[in-house]
């Protein structure tokens, strides 16, 4: 079985408001997978639904065949990492924020997890090295490189899969040039499923779903895609 399964997944939030119909796609271990789509197309929700905030209300979400309802949720968000669209950074250091998805990570094991984001030669700037600032106060890292680092904080504790809601909503082409590295380096070892908005951030992703009005509209590599259109 795939790692993750949406097979026919619809949802409604409390108020009423129905955002997914009959969404179904799979995430294979190790596979990266894109979701595109205009605002409001439902991409967001799927990553909320898949990280267990809601229950779908129809459908079945599995986790390497097992439906995510016989799960405890410490056990399902143990498998994930997940990324916010804003990305917040502690007003903290480099280390706080690293040491925050696990404590007892050793100086060695965040160069390793910084080196992935290429953050490393901007630390290393600073002489006070991982100590060095990164929040409200300190100001030292730029935007895109906050963002980074909150994808080093994903990796540190090894999720089998990485969820990641628009890394280039507020990112220049350089840092989103950076940022398609860096997710390159994250996909080596775990499977990835990307919100963008931009598609030339995904167009190395092994399947695009393009979503709209929480319905799957096309699915496919970028070469696939393009053909049928
Ligand atoms: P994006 O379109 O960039 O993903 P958001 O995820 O912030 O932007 O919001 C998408 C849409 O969902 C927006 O129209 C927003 O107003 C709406 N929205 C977000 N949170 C709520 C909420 N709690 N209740 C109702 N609508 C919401
Ligand atoms: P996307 O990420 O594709 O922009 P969202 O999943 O954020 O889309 O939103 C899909 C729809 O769900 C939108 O119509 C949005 O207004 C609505 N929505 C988002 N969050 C909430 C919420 N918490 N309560 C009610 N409606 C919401």
């Amino acid at each position: 079985a795939p790692l993750l399964r949406l097979e026919d997944v619809s949802f409604g939030y409390p108020d009423g408001t129905q955002v997914l119909s009959d969404v179904s796609f799979e995430v294979p271990a190790g596979s990266r997978v894109a979701l595109v789509g205009p605002s409001g197309a439902g991409k967001s929700t799927i990553l909320a639904l898949i990280e267990g905030f809601y229950p779908v209300s129809g459908g079945v979400l599995r986790w390497a065949g097992t439906d995510v309802r016989e799960m405890p949720r410490a056990a399902l968000r143990a498998r994930l990492g997940y990324v916010e669209q804003e990305a917040p950074v502690l007003a903290g250091t480099v280390r706080d924020n690293l040491l925050l998805t696990r404590p007892d990570a050793t100086d060695p094991e965040l160069w390793a997890v910084l080196a992935d984001v290429g953050l490393t030669d901007v630390v290393r700037r600073s002489p006070r090295g991982l100590d060095v600032l990164v929040g409200d106060e300190g100001v030292l890292l730029s935007g895109g490189e906050r963002q980074r680092l909150a994808i080093a904080r994903a990796l540190l504790a090894r999720p089998e899969l990485l969820l990641l809601d628009e890394p280039t909503a507020s990112l220049d082409a350089r840092n989103e040039g950076l940022l398609r590295d860096t997710l390159a380096a994250a996909s080596a070892d775990r499977a990835l499923l990307v919100v963008a908005h931009r598609l030339s951030t995904v167009l190395d992703s092994d399947q695009i779903v393009v979503l709209d009005q929480g319905r799957v509209v096309a699915r496919g590599t970028h070469g696939e895609l393009v053909d049928s259109s």
